[in-house]
């Protein structure tokens, strides 16, 4: 365990068995259909490099990358584009790759940005989902884990661009965070890709 890492909430061995479970569930309900992982940069990128080879049948992958627009507590729901796909999703059956939901605004803007384009179908597969109270509800067809809402680092999360290759789900030490912005505040900020 990294000398920053408090407590660990989701183990390697437990996030392999999970994506190896989601990779076959995908699988089975995606047989014969033309699926397109979506992938949100930059924190889905270890979730989906190894949920796409769990994954027994061909498909796409492709990538987005937003940056959440609001205050440094609260995101606001408004998202501005980085990176867009590269190309059209009418002939696709879309399925959003995404490591975490936490207000789940991000992925509201997403699934409408998305839906005026049509795809054949548009899903999503998050590998973590916080438990806390949320604005909107969110329809959520894939979810690897449920975590209480604390701050988390580790397998694609990141903070301060730091921790993103720790193969497990992880809370960071509180000296960690001193003399630097809270992790709330810090995800959240406007400059920031999530
Ligand atoms: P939401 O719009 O659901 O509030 O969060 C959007 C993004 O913020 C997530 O996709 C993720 O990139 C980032 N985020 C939310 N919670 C956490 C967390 O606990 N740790 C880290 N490192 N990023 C988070
Ligand atoms: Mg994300
Ligand atoms: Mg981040």
């Amino acid at each position: 365990m990294h000398e920053d890492i408090e407590e660990i909430l989701v183990t390697q061995e437990q996030i392999k068995a999970k994506v190896k479970e989601l990779g076959h569930q995908i699988t089975q309900d995606y047989q014969g259909k033309n699926l397109l992982l979506l992938g949100i940069l930059k924190g889905a990128i270890p979730f989906i490099a190894d949920l796409s080879r769990a994954i027994d049948m061909l498909h796409e992958i492709d990538y987005m990358a937003v940056s959440s627009y609001g205050n440094a507590t609260q995101s606001s729901g408004v998202v501005r584009i980085l990176k867009d796909l590269e190309g059209p999703i009418d002939q696709k059956h879309v399925l959003i790759v995404e490591d975490i939901v936490d207000s789940g605004l991000t992925l509201h803007y997403m699934l409408d940005l998305l839906r005026q384009r049509h795809p054949l179908s548009l899903r999503v597969c998050t590998l973590l989902y916080k438990e806390r109270e949320r604005a909107k509800p969110l329809e959520l067809a894939y979810i690897g884990f449920r975590i209480p809402n604390l701050f988390v680092v580790g397998y694609g999360l990141d903070y301060a661009q730091r921790y993103r290759n720790l193969p497990y789900v992880g809370v960071l030490k509180p000296e960690v965070y001193q003399n630097n912005q809270k992790p709330e505040r810090q995800h959240k900020s406007p400059a920031e890709s999530s």
